[in-house]
């Protein structure tokens, strides 16, 4: 197939191409090239027109919490006052420790669905539901192998509840990566704790250890409010990034979300070590967690990538979130340019989450695609068409998405997919959960 859109999206931090488009075999891009080429090069090619259309790399979203969307809009009895209450009176007993694997499953389903319909086409997730070991995450694959995205899943270990209980979390992760590595397809396993507050340094090892016979990543949290650094001080005598260190843990396979918290120093390691890192600039808001210090971290040479934490899910919008919110913290228009938030957005999202020949439209990388319809009053031109995407765009423009060369979203629709019924079961187990509070 032959895709002729008005523009193409290569990889950001380039210059959109005007009339460029992509010719698609099987799974992956086999020609990139000006559309007038593209159609005397293949004249017996299936045609996609797409005139007026962005064709750019799917988004990857490198940080969900798909369960997120059963707590959207939950009552509280008063706002949370901190990010540690947020946690221990709020998140962690009426939230995580309330899921089971109907509400998984129903959250699954309808978030999955919302994504590649916003034009994600690969996310990571971390399930936080220590009451639904085990097979959690084996309950969710079901679901999104028969959606079609690509994925990693992991669950959070943790030994807040108990010790065993972290061990279960741990297992589950084993199972499941063995578990793909041996059926292939789109879905991965990754290694997955909480925090240094909530983790025993030999339980953080331990999962560093199994990761590493595994060949995978390990993902945590990582001083998201001042809470984790403050503890560490007190309880280890350094910060978070430094007691990884004196673990032996800090590694390019290590995947820190949030890092909103973190010293010079720590920045400075962070790239030493090769450490990969995940934004999530609309959720850091939601629990008056603070800014990161997302632009010294790409200065310091970084990996980064964007993540919706499961709260704002719209990717037009993290984008636009990460647009903004450090030009005002740093007082400087300059940081964050509109073409380094479409790459963190795409390919920096997916070598956050190791992941290679995703996120770049080139020959031989996988076709993960979206087609953006955008609806604007001026002009869009080379020169500002990553800013009036960005600034001014919404996941309702994204008119058709493939992955991995299959098309799953057309003419704004999931295909073999029934929003009205998935959004239904949503609310049914929402209550469920709410009820019980
Ligand atoms: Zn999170």
């Amino acid at each position: 197939m032959i895709i002729l859109p008005s523009w193409l999206i290569v990889q950001g931090k380039e210059a959109p191409r005007p009339n460029w488009g992509v010719r698609i075999l099987n799974d992956k891009i086999s020609d990139v090239a000006p559309n007038a080429d593209l159609c005397n090069k293949y004249p017996q090619d299936e045609v996609l027109e797409a005139n007026g259309r962005i064709l750019s790399p799917g988004f990857v979203n490198t940080h969900t919490h798909l369960y997120g969307v059963l707590a959207h809009g939950i009552p509280l009895d008063k706002a949370p006052e901190g990010f540690w209450p947020f946690l221990q009176d709020f998140w962690w007993p009426n939230v995580e420790d309330r899921l089971d694997q109907p509400m998984i499953e129903a959250a699954t389903a309808y978030q999955c669905s919302q994504m590649v319909r916003g034009g994600v086409t690969t996310f990571y997730d971390c399930l936080e539901a220590p009451n639904a070991l085990p097979g959690c995450l084996e309950a969710q694959a079901v679901i999104v192998r028969n959606l079609g995205l690509r994925g990693i899943l992991s669950f959070e270990a943790t030994e807040r509840s108990s010790p065993e209980n972290g061990q279960k979390g741990l297992q589950e992760n084993v199972d499941f990566i063995v578990s793909c590595q041996k059926t292939g397809g789109l879905l991965s396993g990754m290694m997955c704790f909480h925090t240094t507050f909530s983790c025993s340094a030999d339980f953080i090892q331990k999962a560093f250890l199994m990761a590493t016979n595994l060949g995978v990543s390990v993902h945590m949290h990582c001083s998201e409010g001042s809470y984790e650094p403050d503890q560490a001080l007190v309880n280890f005598g350094m910060r978070p990034i430094h007691y990884y260190d004196y673990l032996g843990v800090a590694g390019s396979n290590m995947l820190a979300s949030q890092c909103v918290h973190l010293d010079a120093k720590e920045i400075a390691l962070i790239a030493k070590r090769g450490i990969r890192m995940s934004h999530m600039p609309l959720s850091n808001c939601e629990v008056g967690g603070g800014i990161a210090p997302v632009p010294q971290l790409l200065k310091a040479g970084v990996t980064v990538g964007l993540g919706s934490d499961g709260y704002i899910d719209d990717f037009f919008d993290i984008m636009r979130g990460a647009f903004l919110i450090h030009k005002a913290n740093q007082q400087d228009p300059r940081v964050m340019p509109a073409d380094l938030v479409w790459y963190l957005a795409t390919e920096g999202g997916a070598k956050v989450l190791g992941l290679e020949k995703i996120g770049r439209i080139e020959v031989g990388w996988q076709a993960d695609l979206q087609l953006i319809f955008p609806q604007l009053p001026t002009s869009l031109e080379t020169w500002n068409l990553y800013d009036q995407l960005i600034l001014y765009g919404s996941q309702n423009w994204v008119e058709t998405v493939l992955v991995s060369g299959r098309l799953l979203v057309k003419d704004y629709k999931v295909e073999n997919s029934d929003i009205t019924q998935l959004r239904k079961s949503v609310f049914e187990n929402a209550q469920r959960l709410w009820n019980v509070i």
